[in-house]
């Protein structure tokens, strides 16, 4: 069982591989700032009411967490990456995914003030705490550590919730982001049988959105910035407002809610803050897919640029293809690694891989086809 189902992807880029060799001091772990975490929410329209109340407790009954995600102020290099097949198989999509046995949160009174929510069949995914101010239950406590809950949402279906607190992590104040979906039954995935596209959870597994995707680009942007970003986007577009046959659109919102809010699926230009934990390595942006296994679905979403990455590694040629990359996987694409055992090389050229190939490929666009076309009829329903 992993312990975090939440899928991040990023795109490194090993930009100095000739200078490995110089490098001193391998052994010593070393900490990268990243910057300030709260310039990920800074200026979004924060929720603080909680949706959890006495009288809907058991609403919540039977809820998995899917992801959990920390932005901290700084990191520990956790080993070096030192050549780009280690890179491409830290981030590579395609492992066969073990069988899905879906946990369920459960809560406990402690007394008539607070309450736990947790999943005992999983030790290790964290036990949350409320307490009751009015008629409300606020997150308190995460496995004993005191969190500030700084914003909560939940989907009009009721499908997905998430929770974005803060707290003082050995690296300093640190966002966290929690995600849970509503177990159904487990309906099964669809795998296509004749192409082998790479996509979000294991080769071939597609899993897409249900039927639109209203995309926003969140936050203060220049015009300037907008056209890049909309340009970059709107490259998926296979006709005017469709993906495929997914129904698309795309709007400004430069007050949106947090990143963590699952009614939103925005994509964000951050500055001032980066993720990269080596130093000849940037993560040039992120996305957040959440799945819900019941349902074999994206439900939510939400995508980071990292400005200043760029400039660090001087790949601001790469700026318009990070977005169309993140997009995406915003979309249900994994990246494609595939490369021929003999030659070394990409099989496909794909956006979705690390070799720099800098637009849609015929192959991302067939992928992207096959995910959101009824027509396709090349996939069979598997368990
Ligand atoms: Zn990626």
């Amino acid at each position: 069982m992993k312990p975090i189902l939440l899928i991040i992807f990023a795109i490194f880029l090993n930009h100095c591989a000739q200078d490995q060799n110089k490098r001193k001091n391998r052994a010593e772990p070393q900490t990268y700032f990243l910057g300030d975490p709260q310039v990920l929410i800074a200026g979004t329209s924060k929720n603080l009411n909680s949706f959890v109340s006495l009288d809907n407790l058991l609403n919540f009954e039977d809820y998995s967490l899917q992801g959990h995600y920390d932005f901290a102020p700084r990191a520990i290099q956790t080993g070096p990456i030192t050549s780009q097949e280690e890179l491409e198989d830290r981030n590579a999509t395609d492992r066969p995914t073990a069988p899905q046995k879906i946990p369920s949160y459960q809560f406990e009174a402690i007394n008539d003030e607070t309450i736990t929510y947790s999943d005992k069949t999983i030790p290790e995914y964290p036990q949350l705490r409320f307490s009751k101010v009015q008629d409300e239950f606020h997150l308190t406590h995460i496995n004993g550590v005191a969190v500030e809950p700084l914003h909560y949402s939940l989907s009009e279906n009721g499908e997905v919730f998430s929770i974005l607190m803060s707290y003082q992590s050995r690296y300093g104040e640190t966002l966290k982001a929690l995600y849970f979906t509503k177990n159904k039954a487990i309906s099964s995935f669809r795998r296509f049988t004749e192409r082998n596209f790479a996509y979000l959870i294991d080769r071939s597994v597609a899993v897409g959105w249900e039927e639109r995707l209203d995309l926003s680009l969140c936050g203060s942007m220049s015009p300037e910035e907008r056209r890049t970003f909309t340009r970059s986007i709107s490259k998926w577009e296979t006709a005017p407002g469709k993906i495929s046959d997914l129904d698309f659109s795309l709007n400004y919102q430069p007050v949106a809610q947090p990143f963590s809010d699952v009614n939103q699926t925005c994509v964000q230009l951050i500055s001032g803050y980066r993720l990269e934990t080596q130093e000849d390595l940037a993560v040039l942006g992120v996305a957040i897919p959440v799945i819900n296994p019941a349902s074999g679905r994206i439900v939510a979403a939400n995508s980071f640029i990292f400005d200043d990455a760029h400039d660090k590694i001087k790949a601001r040629d790469q700026f318009e293809a990070t977005i169309t990359h993140e997009i995406g996987h915003v979309l249900g694409l994994g990246h494609e690694f595939l490369r021929d055992p003999d030659t070394g090389r990409p099989v496909h050229d794909s956006i979705m891989g690390y070799a720099n190939y800098p637009e849609i490929s015929d192959w991302d666009r067939d992928a992207i086809e096959a995910l959101y076309s009824e027509e396709t009829g090349s996939f069979t329903f598997v368990d």
